[in-house]
């Protein structure tokens, strides 16, 4: 019983902080299972359809990277987003041609109030769907239907609902659901336009879009 118990406090826990996360933004310890199992599973590098969501020459750091014990965690289904640290108002650019299927815009920053992350989520070709998250109030600078383009401006970065600092939180699912809805899974992302990174973005590491 006592584990059971145990158990359904960790459910607890884990829902509260459901996708997001209790320590966003944070540099977190790795789950090296995870990391055993996703090896291999990421694109070719050099033939990712992924760039890099900031601008060309600009360089930000990971910090928060794949498969953590933080809220990157597998049994999220967010084992392979990622955490960038940036100022408030780093401009922000899709990674791919898609349409915009989702929209947040109104929060403001720096409430740590989970529910209330300002985002933009595009859906590509294959019915992936990039999720943009943490946007700036009134940041997102593309409209609900809207297609882009690779490397158009999409938003402003910002630091909404549950972040403990300005950044953005960016994942791929594999199609869309709303963004408390955890039955997504992330998609292993790699991006061509930056240094080698075989088996995905590496945690504290820093990476300049070329
Ligand atoms: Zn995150």
């Amino acid at each position: 019983m006592v584990a059971i118990k145990f158990s359904n406090t960790l459910t607890s826990l884990i829902l509260v902080c459901a996708l997001i996360g209790c320590n966003e933004g944070r540099e977190s310890s790795v789950d090296d299972i995870c990391v055993a199992e996703s090896a291999g599973t990421y694109p070719k590098q050099s033939e990712s359809p992924y760039t890099l969501p900031w601008g060309i020459g600009e360089t930000y750091s990971v910090s928060q990277g794949n498969c953590t014990i933080g809220s990157h965690r597998k049994d999220l289904n967010q084992q392979f987003a990622y955490d960038f640290g940036m100022p408030v108002g780093t401009k922000i650019y899709s990674v791919r041609n898609g349409i915009v299927v989702s929209i947040e815009a109104g929060f403001s920053d720096g409430t740590g109030v989970p529910g209330e992350e300002n985002q933009v989520s595009i859906e590509h070709s294959d019915g992936s769907v990039a999720q943009y998250i943490h946007i700036t109030t009134n940041g997102v600078l593309v409209e609900l239907g809207q297609a882009v383009e690779q490397n158009e401006l999409i938003a402003m970065s910002g630091n909404s609902g549950n972040s403990s600092g300005p950044h953005l939180h960016f994942q791929v699912l594999e199609s869309f659901c709303p963004l408390h809805d955890t039955s997504c899974s992330t998609m292993p992302v790699n991006f061509r336009n930056t240094s080698a990174h075989v088996n995905g973005l590496i945690e504290g590491k820093s990476y300049t879009a070329e």
